[in-house]
């Protein structure tokens, strides 16, 4: 099984603090196989990652968190901006016709910074078949979300409407990337866009999952580069 965190701020975010390399760092560290950065309206660190992405060993979807008139709005797959404020349907079409897709995240959830879709706004803009193409998944565990109640209350509108329910960090330092994390079957990105789109993923909480994985990751850097130090006796 793969693990993904699908939502991640960096310093190209207002409000973030990690560097994209401390970020790629510590998402292989844990143990993480493919990871978005989305920073809020802006996608230079995403781009950054895909760029540096290959020498970290970790994948990235690249994608954005895009403030929009009802709330914010994770798009991934793009590689493009797409404008802010503009309402929530505008939006996920624009991020359909640039070949990505759509994550609402946090739900129900607002104060300190996070502006978020309420329940009515998704409902409404999922009877349109060409959103509900490209929106296909609430993020029903964000780490982050000061109201934990608004986790259960996304879990409940997921449920609802039978929706791919995803769990991310939301994190914006470095030691939170990770405490959210979404599991698929298979590594790669590919596996994991089929995944949500199947909506044959599993909520993970770090909790849940962290110390074997962390081991066993240290354990395969750690036998990595000692066969490396061997190869090469002069490092
Ligand atoms: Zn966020």
């Amino acid at each position: 099984m793969g693990l993904a965190d699908l939502h991640i701020h960096t310093i190209y975010s207002y409000d973030g603090t990690a560097s994209v390399p401390a970020v790629l760092i510590r998402a292989k560290l844990i143990g993480l196989d493919v990871i978005a950065i989305t920073d809020h309206d802006e996608i230079a660190g995403s781009l950054k990652a895909l760029e540096l992405a290959s020498k970290y060993g970790v994948e990235i979807i690249p994608g954005i968190e895009i403030t929009t008139a009802e709330g914010d709005l994770l798009a991934l797959n793009i590689t493009q901006k797409v404008g802010r404020d503009l309402s929530l349907v505008e939006t996920v079409l624009r991020v359909g016709e640039a070949g990505g897709f759509c994550i609402a995240p946090h739900p129900m959830t607002n104060g300190f910074g996070m502006k978020s879709l309420g329940a009515y706004p998704i409902l409404k803009a999922l009877r349109n078949p060409d959103v509900a193409r490209v929106l296909i998944a609430i993020e029903t565990y964000n780490a982050t979300a000061i109201d934990r109640m608004s986790n259960h209350y996304a879990h409940i509108l997921a449920d609802r409407l039978n929706i791919t329910q995803t769990a991310s960090s939301d994190a914006h330092v470095v030691e939170a990337v990770g405490l959210g994390a979404t599991e698929f079957d298979g590594h790669t990105a590919r596996d994991l866009i089929d995944a949500l789109h199947k909506g044959n993923v599993n909520i993970r909480k770090q909790k849940e999952w962290n110390s074997v994985r962390i081991l066993g990751s240290w354990a395969a850097n750690y036998i990595g580069s000692a066969f490396t130090r061997l190869a090469n006796p002069a490092l």
